[in-house]
């Protein structure tokens, strides 16, 4: 009998063929499975591995599903992180996305087997959402929002602007380049700290295309400061035929006391603007879109504009979008409205079971953020549980990853950015990672 060990590893055919592996590769594929399969001959080839556990280590191998993104726990205290996602679909939404994601009536009327307008449902839910609004399109996400009202509206033509309101978003995002590529002129109206009313009507002109107002989500101006709202902008606009535009950034239907300085969808409209824009995955708590609401002429224009086209979403965004204004409240505004004395309970039995297993953890009071350009001098206040430093990467490392944040030589797991219903799968997860 041959000693090489060459000749012992199994064969891929052979570990395909297994009658517990067949079924991996009708659930991942076999090109997932055939890459798990030649990890393990090499570990067999290497003496690593005896030639009989093939596999049960084949198995151990695969990845859960096709794609390689991960669920992750996000316990940053930032309620809407974009590098985790932004914000998490509600279970409806969810349901409503698997719901969609074969084939769909998105966009065919079933009664007379005619073609119909394509989402028609998730657009009527945001219109009940925001009863101000006459008419709603959904897109890719804000920017591709702000990218059709530029062109539409402002080819070749001036958009009015705010100096303290040229905004960059995030990683190198800056508003009035992503304004400019469209082919609009920024014609800009005051001084980084003040704009008065006068300043917007002396610039008004036959080029004028719109007037933007673009909320600064990520950053707060202080001291000598004046800004004009949009209802004394719309006052000073009425009866000059030019529309004025509002990007609120983040995507709140209405008024929300917890954050009484945010900027919302309804009254931004009651207020006066002709259209407003807003993310789908930040405050309103749903999937990547970018909401145009508004008066149905111009909504319209948008909707009839060549650009749309390439904008548009696809039927599982639909889907999710509905479900989050129809259905339960999101896990971000449930998170939002947490009461801090539950999130010190929730904080306490997770230090005392970390306690318990030996892990040096309390819990302490903390301060956690809506995140995602919103709200960025509002703190939330919340409970976490404080950890050693050196946990973090051991909890990220982990199973689910656990990703928390360190201040002052400790991590800390904030609970505001998870929901209770979690907790348990945090528990688990943190004691896996960094018990015993
Ligand atoms: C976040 C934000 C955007 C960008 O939104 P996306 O949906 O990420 O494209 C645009 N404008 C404002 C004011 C924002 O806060």
């Amino acid at each position: 009998m041959s000693t090489d060990p060459r000749r012992q590893v199994p064969r891929t055919d052979t570990l395909l063929a297994d009658g517990q592996i067949v079924p991996a590769v009708e659930r991942l594929g076999r090109l997932l499975v055939k890459d798990a399969i030649r990890t393990v001959q090499e570990r067999i080839r290497a003496g690593a591995l005896p030639p009989v556990d093939a596999v049960p280590a084949v198995l151990a191998e695969l990845p859960a599903t096709a794609a390689a993104l991960r669920p992750v726990l996000n316990a940053t205290g930032v309620l809407v992180h974009t590098n985790l996602g932004r914000a998490p679909l509600s279970v409806a939404a969810v349901a409503a996305v698997a719901a969609a994601a074969g084939t769909t009536d998105v966009e065919l009327d079933l009664g007379t087997g005619r073609r119909g307008p394509r989402g028609e449902a998730a657009l009527a839910a945001l219109r009940a959402a925001v009863p101000a609004a006459e008419a709603a399109i959904v897109v890719n996400n804000c920017a591709a929002a702000l990218a059709l009202v530029a062109t539409a509206l402002g080819q070749g033509r001036e958009l009015v602007i705010a100096r303290g309101e040229l905004v960059e978003i995030g990683d190198g995002f800056r508003i009035p380049e992503l304004l400019e590529s469209t082919g609009a002129r920024l014609r800009e109206v005051g001084t980084t700290n003040r704009v008065t009313v006068e300043d917007y009507t002396r610039a008004l002109g036959p080029d004028t295309g719109a007037v933007l107002k673009v909320h600064p989500s990520n950053f707060v101006v202080r001291g000598f400061t004046r800004e004009v709202p949009v209802g004394g902008l719309a006052a000073a606009l009425a009866g000059t035929g030019v529309p004025l535009v509002a990007d609120i950034g983040s995507g709140l239907p209405g008024p929300h006391s917890a954050l009484p300085g945010e900027p919302d969808l309804q009254t931004t409209l009651a207020d006066g603007a002709d259209l407003v824009l807003a993310s789908g995955d930040k405050l309103l708590g749903g999937p990547q879109a970018g909401l145009v609401l508004g008066r149905a002429d111009l909504v319209q224009r948008l909707r009839r504009h060549a650009l749309y086209r390439a904008l548009r979403v696809d039927k599982t965004t639909l889907a999710a979008l509905e479900a989050t204004l129809r259905g339960p409240l999101p896990p971000v505004r449930r998170m939002l409205v947490a009461d801090v004395a539950e999130l010190r309970a929730r904080a306490a039995t997770l230090a005392a079971r970390l306690v318990a297993a030996g892990v040096d953890a309390a819990a302490v009071d903390s301060a956690a953020r809506v995140g995602g350009g919103g709200a960025p001098e509002h703190p939330l206040a919340s409970a976490a549980v404080s950890l050693p430093e050196e946990h973090a990467a051991r909890l990220r490392a982990g199973s689910p990853p656990v990703v928390g944040y360190v201040e002052a030589g400790r991590t800390l797991l904030d609970l505001r950015s998870v929901l209770p219903e979690d907790d348990e799968a945090l528990a688990t997860a943190v004691l896996a990672a960094v018990a015993g």
